[in-house]
């Protein structure tokens, strides 16, 4: 290595470590299952919401070793997210498309979220509830949205998936 590779190689270094401390703090501020967590902070309260739904509704979510709710850039317009992490149970790994995510309602965004984390967590198929319809709807009222979720927390308890 001449001089200039090595000073970009330390600079590199450098940046990686502060990268690395930076996840670090999120990890351990955001952290409240054991393991690795990595929530995008733009979706970050949906992600808690759900999991505090379903734990207050006693509803037992796998152990996790890998948390990992990030915003892409790269998905299609068609495609608003994928839970990656589907059929994979220690792992809960959910893209959300950033280009379209913005666009939505509130309501649209808590359908999404609660959509694609149960497709994660508990490997719900399209149209074995309510939320988990395909496509999402045009309009989620308030209503709906509550219809939707006490209709996934019924059909969790009752039949656990
Ligand atoms: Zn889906």
């Amino acid at each position: 290595m001449n001089t200039i590779e090595k000073n970009m190689t330390a600079i590199l270094i450098t940046f990686f470590a502060f990268f690395t401390a930076g996840l670090y703090e999120e990890q351990k501020t955001n952290n409240n299952i054991e393991g690795n967590t990595f929530i995008n902070p733009y979706v970050s309260e949906l992600y808690y919401d759900y999991i505090k739904l379903i734990e207050d509704n006693n509803i037992l979510i796998p152990q996790q070793d890998l948390i990992l709710i990030d915003m892409s850039c790269t998905l299609p317009n068609s495609i608003l997210a994928v839970a990656w992490g589907m059929y994979t149970d220690n792992t809960i790994s959910v893209s959300v498309n950033l280009n379209t995510f913005s666009y939505l309602s509130d309501n649209q965004k808590r359908f999404l979220m609660y959509h694609e984390l149960s497709h994660d967590i508990f490997n719900l198929e399209h149209y074995s509830c309510m939320i988990m319809t395909t496509p999402m709807p045009e309009i989620v009222s308030d209503e709906y949205l509550n219809l939707m979720i006490n209709d996934l927390i019924y059909k969790l308890q009752r039949y656990g998936y």
